[in-house]
């Protein structure tokens, strides 16, 4: 099967699921996301401070899958931010994953209290206009940031990527981003392991009527939300787990369930603080 891949403001298309590469060693990036291209994967959601980008490009080149089919996310980090700051950084990127573009670049954090995510826009705006970015979107921006870039720039962002998960479900801040067009990607889909996610109520239920896992459960449930999903792991045997979300539907009765787990548990860093 392909994966599902859903339409961007910017006119380009993105695989609804893929893999995220946070928190994988330079040493196994290439062997995961080589795994995962074999598996099926083509969407790597990947970030300049994760610092494996090198590992990952040597597994897009050594797979010989054409550049047009897949589709590669890099982030701009906070001390890169600014006018003239993320020019270099996306070139650093580029040069370490082999490639001449990204699908999508992000601000990684607006990191508020450095005060230069519009400046920092506007430099992506620019590499967006050469063709350097094919999309450009931010990540773990509130209202707030959102409004004031729309007030000072002329590009939408394609995506926004938060935390999002069953226990926080950013039901409002989704609210606000569908009628701008601004498309909603997840992390930590899982919720990063950091609950159990056999203490959310009914969800082993549902896992039980459906003989799928926990965790094919919750992935599926992204999807039919509409959210862009890239769970991390390293293991082969989940890459293939988590890949095997396509021949099973849940029912309103259980979306329904899935909606009441919602408790806005923040697992990670509060957008305002990353900086
Ligand atoms: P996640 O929710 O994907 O959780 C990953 C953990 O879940 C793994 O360590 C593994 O232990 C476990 N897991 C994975 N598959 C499983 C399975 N089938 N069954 C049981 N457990 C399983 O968390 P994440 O890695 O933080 O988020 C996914 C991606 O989101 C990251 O790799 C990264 O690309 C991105 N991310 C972005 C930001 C940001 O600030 N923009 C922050 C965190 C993560």
């Amino acid at each position: 099967h392909t994966t599902p891949e859903l339409t961007m403001n910017s006119g380009h298309t993105i695989p609804q699921l893929g893999l995220g590469v946070f928190r994988v060693p330079q040493d196994d990036a290439q062997r995961v996301v080589a795994d995962a291209l074999e598996i099926g994967y083509r969407h790597i959601d990947n970030a300049a401070v994760y610092q494996n980008e090198e590992g990952v490009g040597r597994a897009l080149a050594e797979s010989g899958i054409p550049r047009e089919e897949l589709f590669i996310t890099t982030k701009l980090w906070n001390t890169d931010q600014g006018t003239d700051g993320p020019r270099p950084a996306l070139e650093e990127s580029l040069r370490k994953l082999g490639l001449d573009y990204v699908d999508l670049y992000l601000i990684h954090w607006p990191a508020p209290q450095r005060n230069l995510y519009v400046e920092s826009w506007r430099a992506l705006e620019q590499l967006h206009g050469e063709g350097l970015a094919r999309s450009i979107g931010v990540s773990n921006f509130e209202p707030e940031h959102l409004d004031r870039l729309a007030e000072h720039s002329s590009v939408i962002p394609a995506v926004n990527q938060v935390e999002l998960h069953p226990a926080l479900q950013q039901r409002e801040l989704r609210g606000l981003q569908e009628p701008r067009g601004i498309l909603t990607e997840a992390w930590g889909p899982l919720g990063q392991g950091k609950y159990s996610l056999e203490d959310m109520p009914g969800l082993a239920d549902i896992a039980a009527k459906h003989s799928k896992t926990l965790a094919q459960v919750v992935l599926r449930w992204h999807l039919q939300e509409g959210v862009i999903v890239f769970p991390k792991t390293t293991r082969r045997e989940r890459l293939v787990e988590n890949f095997d979300v396509f021949s099973f539907e849940l029912d309103a009765d259980d979306m329904a369930t899935m909606k009441a787990m919602d408790q806005g548990m923040r697992v990670g860093t509060h957008p305002n603080e990353g900086n």
